[in-house]
């Protein structure tokens, strides 16, 4: 756990937010500032700090998020989704505790 971060805080409950799903090793809740009408998050409790950071000891953890994707995404009443995930401030990130980004159900997004 980081201190000062707002993920770390959420998997704490110190932070409320729209929780979809939650294990030992992931959380998954609902973006605060949704960009299309289903966008939710999936954050591994572990604090990491981008995938930048991960290593072969994130094997699992991220296989498991990706095949969390598609199984939330139906949860949510999706048939097809959009994943994203930011590294780093030039590749758009602004929590610096990993995650992605699930987004469907009619899109604001460009078709790229
Ligand atoms: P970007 O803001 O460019 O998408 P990130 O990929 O780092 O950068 O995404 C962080 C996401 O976390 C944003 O979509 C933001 O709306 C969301 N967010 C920030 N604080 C909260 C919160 N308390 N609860 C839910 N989502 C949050």
């Amino acid at each position: 756990m980081s201190a000062d971060c707002i993920f770390c805080k959420i998997v704490q409950g110190d932070i409320p937010s729209k929780k979809i799903y939650e294990d030992d090793d992931v959380i998954a809740f609902h973006d605060i500032h949704p960009i299309t009408k289903v966008h939710f998050l999936l954050v591994p409790k572990l604090h990491v700090e981008s995938l930048a950071s991960c290593g072969s000891q994130h094997q699992a953890l991220l296989g498991k998020m990706l095949l969390l994707a598609p199984e939330l995404a139906k949860q949510q009443g999706l048939s097809g989704f959009r994943t994203m995930i930011n590294t780093g401030r030039e590749g758009g990130q602004e929590v610096f505790h990993m995650h992605v980004h699930v987004f469907g159900g009619g899109s604001t997004l460009p078709k790229t």
